[in-house]
Formats: C-alpha cells, sequence, structure tokens
C-alpha cells in the first residue's frame, strides 16, 4: 500500500489549488479524479470576479474569454433594470482551460494526479485513513481533503452534515448571438427559472458567442431541460437567442446553504463538498478559493505538528467561516424572500429598483462576492425601502 501525506478527492479547482499549496511544502501529494478529463464535462457559467485570480498563479490571459462591465435584469413582464456599465465587474472565463491550468501549476509543485480514478471508499484504521480507487489504487495517508463537488463521497463517508438544498442546472455553449458584448443578461421569474434566474453571457468581445442557462429549485415538477426549451423560444430572451447554434451542453447541480461542520479527525472537506456557494448566485468559484486558502493552511499545520484530531482541525472551519460565514448566510436569508416573491411582486420591486438613486448606488456598491455590501448603503439613500421586507415576506 502507497502512502502520502494528504490525499486530495476530487480534480476541480479547488481540489487543485489546495493539492498545489500543499505539495509546494514539499509534502507528498496525491490526487484522485474520477472523470477521464480534467475540466470535462463542464458544469459551471464561467463568471467570476476578477479577486478570483488573487488567489492563482496562473496567466488569466489564457482563460479570460470577455469583461463584463454590467448586467440587464429582465422580470417576469420583462421590464429591465440595467445596473453597472462603468467598471469592469467579473470575467467570463474557459472553465476547462482554467481548471486544466490550477492542475498544471498543482504537478509543476510536485502534486501527483490520477485521472479515471473514482474513490469508492475510504476507511479510518487505527491513526490512518486507507483510500481505494475504481483503478484498484490503494493508498494509505493522515489526511483526507474531500473537495469531490457537491454529492461529495467523502463528505457523506465520515458523516459530516448535507447542504440544506441542490439547484439542478442546464446550459449550452452557443454562437451567432447578437449580444451587447459588455454586459450579462439575467431572466427572472417563475415560467422562466422558478426558484432561480436564466443567463446569458457573452464569451467574446463581438456579442457573437455566449453561455446561457438556467437553474431551478430541486422541488420543482419539470425538469430543467424542459425550462431551457422554454427559455429559447420565450419572448423576453428569444430576440436575443433567434439565430443560435449551439455548441455544447453544460449541465450540473449546485449546492446551497454551508455545512455546519467541514472537518473531523484526518478529514476537511471544500468547495462544493462544503456547499461554501454565494446562494444569491450560485456562484462557488470564489468562496470555494477563499475557503481553500484556509484549508490548506490549516492542512500544512496538522501536516508540520503531526496533528490531525477533529480538534485541531477545527481551525480550518473557524477560519473560513470568521470570512465568509455571514455572507452566506445572509445569502440564504436573501434567497428565501427570493424564492418567496411572485411574478407579479418581481415586476413591482425591478420596476421600484429602475429608480436612478437605485440603480447608481448597485452600480457603484455592487460586488458579485459580497451582495450583502449593498444592503447599507441601499438604505442609507432610500430609507423607504426597509418596508419592503416585511411586505415581501407576508404577501406570499
Ligand atoms: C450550471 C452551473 C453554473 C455555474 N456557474 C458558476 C459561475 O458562473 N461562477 C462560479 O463561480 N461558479 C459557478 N458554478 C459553481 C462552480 O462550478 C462550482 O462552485 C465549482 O466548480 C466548485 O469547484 P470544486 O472543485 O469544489 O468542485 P467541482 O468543480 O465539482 O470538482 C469536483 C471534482 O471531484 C470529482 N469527483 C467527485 N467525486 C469523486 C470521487 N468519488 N473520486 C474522484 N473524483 C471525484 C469530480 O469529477 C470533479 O472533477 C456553477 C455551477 C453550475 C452547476
Amino acid at each position: 500500500m502507497l502512502e502520502y501525506d494528504t490525499v486530495v478527492v476530487g480534480g476541480g479547482p479547488i481540489g487543485g489549488y489546495v493539492a498545489g499549496k500543499i505539495a509546494e511544502k514539499k509534502y507528498k501529494v496525491i490526487i484522485f479524479e474520477k472523470n477521464r478529463q480534467i475540466g470535462t464535462p463542464v458544469n459551471c457559467a464561467g463568471l467570476i470576479s476578477p479577486r478570483v485570480f488573487d488567489f492563482l498563479d496562473i496567466q488569466k490571459e489564457k482563460v479570460i474569454q470577455n469583461t463584463l462591465k454590467g448586467a440587464n435584469i429582465h422580470s417576469p413582464s420583462n421590464n429591465i433594470l440595467t445596473i453597472g456599465g462603468n467598471r469592469i465587474h467579473a470575467y467570463a472565463i474557459d472553465r476547462t482551460g482554467f481548471d486544466n491550468e490550477i492542475i498544471k501549476k498543482a504537478q509543476e509543485k510536485g502534486a501527483e494526479i490520477f485521472l479515471e480514478s473514482n474513490v469508492l471508499s475510504a476507511q479510518k484504521i487505527g491513526e490512518h485513513i486507507e483510500i481505494a480507487t475504481s483503478k484498484k489504487h490503494e493508498v494509505r495517508t493522515k489526511l483526507v481533503v474531500g473537495a469531490d463537488g457537491p454529492y461529495s463521497k467523502i463528505r457523506d463517508r465520515f458523516i459530516l452534515p448535507e447542504p440544506k438544498e441542490f439547484l439542478r442546472g442546464i446550459g449550452a455553449e452557443v454562437t451567432n448571438t447578437n449580444l451587447d458584448p459588455d454586459f450579462v443578461e439575467i431572466f427572472v421569474g417563475d415560467k422562466i427559472a422558478p426558484g432561480f434566474f436564466a443567463w446569458i453571457i457573452p464569451t467574446n468581445d463581438k456579442g457573437t458567442k455566449a453561455r446561457i442557462g438556467l437553474c431551478i429549485s430541486q422541488n420543482i415538477k419539470e425538469s430543467p431541460k424542459f425550462y431551457f426549451q422554454n427559455f429559447l423560444k420565450n419572448k423576453n430572451s428569444s430576440n436575443l437567442l433567434e439565430n443560435i447554434k449551439i455548441v455544447k451542453y453544460i449541465g450540473g447541480v449546485i449546492p446551497l446553504g454551508a455545512l455546519k461542520k467541514t472537518y473531523t479527525s484526518n478529514v476537511l472537506v471544500v468547495g462544493d463538498a462544503a456547499a461554501q456557494v454565494k446562494p444569491t448566485s450560485g456562484g462557488g468559484i470564489y468562496t470555494g478559493l477563499l475557503s481553500a486558502s484556509h484549508c490548506a493552511k490549516v492542512a500544512i499545520d496538522a501536516l508540520q505538528k503531526n496533528n490531525f484530531s477533529s480538534q485541531y482541525l477545527k481551525k480550518y472551519h473557524k477560519l473560513w467561516y470568521a470570512d465568509l460565514g455571514k455572507e452566506l448566510y445572509l445569502g440564504m436569508k436573501f434567497r428565501k424572500i427570493f424564492k418567496n416573491l411572485s411574478d407579479n411582486q418581481m415586476d413591482k420591486y425591478i420596476k421600484k429598483f429602475q429608480d436612478p438613486k437605485i440603480t447608481e448606488i448597485i452600480s457603484e456598491y455592487g460586488d458579485i462576492d459580497y451582495p450583502s455590501k449593498l444592503v447599507r448603503p441601499l438604505l442609507k439613500k432610500t430609507p423607504t425601502l426597509i418596508r419592503l421586507i416585511p411586505s415581501i415576506i407576508k404577501e406570499k
């Protein structure tokens, strides 16, 4: 049986990042990835904030496809709220390229990776964990990092809590669009994407290519495909999608409601496995990487001190929670309000938000990673908005 200092389960961006950081300190690290290729299939719309690159030593020019300055939010009856436009708020990235660059860096730092290696079991034997894969690897380690995505086996195997909900997503890479390349288009409404929203993200600077898609709540009777086909024909979006050609489909699940416990003895879970995802947008790359930076730090400390007790590893949970806990908690609260809005209410509030006093504040303070930062300046400038909160909750 082979021995490694750390086994990382999952070769996504978060597993790749953690593996690289630990390997950099000369520890023996292995990544097991069940898919045949890194970053494929794509389960992502690929919209990230510029600060994602602060964590990474990859060349961003290699993966950025387009820069985005604002968003047009379409209400159910197609009132359009335009926000931003003044500065770069986000990038559209080539997600397959992004994942590959992160893994390549991890390998350069010494991490090993095995593809098509589904981790089938992980068992605590004495002071160690023994891992077995579909490729018949048998590995012993003192530390396992579960970066194995929304349906994490490591999370389940070590009886850590489940995410609160799972959104179901669908999308596609398309060509022949005629879009403003600077703006993301967002569509809300029960008939479009119940419980979440649909998007069109221009992926080149001519507005002729895009990633489109939507997510719906998990308890909706119809399939995501049903809503996706409607989205292509829907009157609010169809003028933007009239002549498109679908190049490739995208799917996936988004876990929401970060885990209340992300560690146990010899085990840390991180990224989608820990549901470290923004509940308002479904974005998990920034929040995952921020959490991964703490995960890697505590993993290195544990390796240096040879202490893999639950008590010691708890430090990781405390650190990421201090950075993100409040934001993710508030995100779930906003989500609850949003999910309860009827189409009429969405129309009404989007109209109210078209007030230039409000759009100016959103454009100035809007931050896709920290949406709660908007609340204070919005309420300060337009205190009447506070009246909306109880009425939104009460009306439905
Ligand atoms: C439709 C959709 C759109 C999205 N859009 C955005 C967006 O625009 N911006 C954004 O920031 N986020 C977005 N996200 C979320 C984002 O994709 C995730 O937060 C991100 O991929 C999390 O990275 P991860 O490494 O934690 O997990 P993943 O990327 O899921 O990687 C986990 C890896 O583990 C592997 N694995 C799983 N089980 C095993 C096992 N037993 N053995 C070995 N390997 C295993 C998987 O094959 C996978 O490669 C979107 C998600 C979806 C579904």
